[in-house]
């Protein structure tokens, strides 16, 4: 073919090539999902692409997949006239992995089975896993638009390298094909791809056709010998899954459609799926999901939700519909509020953005405080995203209370590492005469533990809540109360335990400390100035002495932050 050239994968791919083979095997039929998916987007995205400019149909607006298969051949095709692909384009979508912060992701697997495929699952495998049941792939595609001399075939047998030629190809969109590795000949069987369809593609919107063969038969029940014709049936149902009614959509139809929006593989933890209509009318189907991607740091990870206007694909992870601390939730969002040519960069500017912005958040943090009645369902999701929620506060003044009852903490209750204490917990159990929330801040859970600034509340059997994340001291400084009680760090400023102390009590410390006048001065004029104020304290019974910070003095851990970032 012309203009034929063989090109190497990206070191990333070849890791993740290898890794997925061996890996992924016991879930192999996932490859099937992959190829629908992407299949779909690329209807989604023609659709799209033709608002402006019909003429990108060439008079085939019918957008549809197809899926075939030869037994004898061993090969299964999965074909669809949506966008299709230009060379420059198949040589980095099919080439490389553009995603940031892959290479390091890559290095943290091991090797060991199990535990790679769940991290691989995290990462979303997509096209490539094509290779878990082909031995070779074949893609033949042509960006819709284009000359029909501008078609692109791809081949690779996944071994390091593929090759790329340049291809007469009549019908825009995509055809992959997949010569099946003898062991997953299996799947070149009508009955199973059948089924796999429908589990996989249902909530799909385009059609997903199959080919149904029938043979007319004689007067007798014979079938006539060449009498065969080819009829196309639509397997799947084909309807947007968010447009259907709540109550016509099955569980197993909304997992189906989570893994296919957030190209995860695993289940997700809960879902709220609401339509809305008035003065503000959109459709929403939010996900939970049940494990952190791997980039849910990384400063340009994807966020967001793939949004629609009036059920025509707009844009995958639009970000501005929700806040970056509930940067892990997932969904779709459908809205006539926005125009069909709406950009990212008119997203910025649209006032309705931010109202649905508004709505939606409201809608995730009402579906976390839901999800929260079930106690091992949320202990998941905090361990998950506990620390991005923390960031809520921050970000979010006007939902502060809401998301502080969504924070969990280790308390001296428990006196455990899990954070699965609820500050209304903590506050169904405030001592008599207690006005205060009290917290300690420190490096780690065992040096929050066995600080010695809780030797009085232990004593007094006052809890204490135990903050040992990296962005609690950040989180503590933007939550003053709740339901009216005000949060009080434990090492910082005078100790006021209020009325859970009684009058004697008070007297007697300040008696003590009129007697060890003398010892203060000498350590005082010991320790010169390495400290501001030397004190008799009542917060210690066993230990001899502690530190203290001012009361409105930046905390250890974020002096240590801020020194980090060079302030
Ligand atoms: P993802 O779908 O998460 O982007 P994939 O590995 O599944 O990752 O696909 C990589 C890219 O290849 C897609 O983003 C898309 O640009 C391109 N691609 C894959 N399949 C098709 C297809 N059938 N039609 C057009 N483009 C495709
Ligand atoms: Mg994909």
């Amino acid at each position: 073919t012309a203009h034929e050239e063989t090109l190497g994968f990206q070191t990333e791919v070849k890791q993740l090539l290898h890794l997925m083979i061996h890996s992924l095997y016991s879930n192999r039929e996932i490859f099937l999902r992959e190829l629908i998916s992407n299949a779909a987007d690329a209807c989604d995205k023609l659709r799209y692409a033709a608002l402006d400019n019909d003429a990108l149909y060439e008079g085939d607006s019918e957008l549809r997949i197809e899926i075939e298969h030869d037994e004898k051949a061993g090969t299964v095709t999965v074909r669809d006239n949506g966008i299709g692909m230009s060379r420059d384009e198949v040589i980095q979508n099919l080439g490389t992995i553009a995603r940031s912060g892959t290479a390091e992701f890559l290095k943290q697997l091991s090797g060991e089975q199990q535990k790679d495929a769940r991290l691989i699952g995290q990462f979303g495998v997509g096209f490539y896993s094509s290779f878990i049941v082909a031995d070779e792939v074949t893609v033949r595609t042509r960006k819709a638009g284009s000359d029909k001399s501008e078609g692109v075939e791809w081949r690779s047998k996944g071994e390091g390298e593929f090759t790329v030629a340049d291809l007469e190809r009549e019908a825009h969109g995509t055809e992959i094909v997949l010569h099946l590795k003898k062991e997953a000949k299996e799947f070149a069987d009508d009955f199973r791809l059948r089924s796999l369809v429908r589990k996989y593609s249902d909530h799909i919107e385009v059609p997903v056709r199959m080919p149904k063969v029938e043979t007319a038969k004689d007067d007798e029940g014979n079938e006539i010998e060449g009498s065969e014709v080819t009829t196309w049936e639509t397997v799947n149902e084909a309807t947007a899954l968010w447009v259907r009614p709540k109550s016509e959509v099955s569980d197993d139809e909304y997992k189906a459609f989570y893994k296919h929006v957030a190209h995860d593989f695993s289940d997700p933890l809960t879902w709220s799926h609401n339509k809305v209509e008035g003065k503000l009318e959109y459709t929403s189907l939010l996900y939970v999901p049940g494990r952190a991607p791997f980039d849910l740091y990384e400063r340009d990870g994807s966020r967001g939700v793939k949004l629609y206007v009036q059920r025509v694909f707009i844009m995958d992870d639009a970000e501005q519909f929700l806040p970056l601390y509930l940067r892990f939730i997932k969904g779709v969002l459908d809205t006539r509020e926005l125009s069909l040519n709406v950009s990212r960069e008119l997203l910025q500017q649209d006032p309705k953005v931010e109202k649905i912005k508004g709505a939606l958040t409201k809608r995730a943090l009402d579906m976390l405080k839901k999800l929260a009645k079930d106690q091992e369902a949320y202990q998941t999701f905090w361990n998950t995203f506990g620390s991005v929620l923390k960031e809520g506060p921050a970000e979010d003044f006007a939902n502060r209370e809401k998301i502080a009852a969504l924070l969990r903490f280790s308390t001296t209750h428990t006196d455990s590492a899990t954070q699965d204490q609820s500050l209304a917990d903590y506050v169904s159990r405030m001592k008599e005469g207690q006005e205060k929330i009290y917290y300690i801040v420190a490096d780690g859970f065992n040096a929050a533990k066995s600080s010695p600034h809780l030797e009085i509340f232990r004593k007094k059997g006052i809890e204490v809540l135990l903050l040992h994340d990296r962005i609690d001291e950040w989180l503590m400084s933007h939550l003053n109360e709740f339901e009216g009680k005000r949060f009080v760090d434990v090492a910082k400023g005078e100790l006021d335990l209020g009325e859970i102390e009684g009058e004697e009590e008070k007297k007697a410390q300040e008696e003590t400390a009129k007697a060890k006048e003398s010892l203060v001065k000498r350590v005082k004029e010991a320790l010169g100035d390495a400290v501001q104020e030397v004190k008799v304290t009542h917060r210690l019974t066993d230990s001899p002495a502690c530190v203290v910070l001012p009361e409105h003095e930046m905390g250890f851990q974020m002096r240590r932050i801020m020194e980090a970032a060079g302030q």
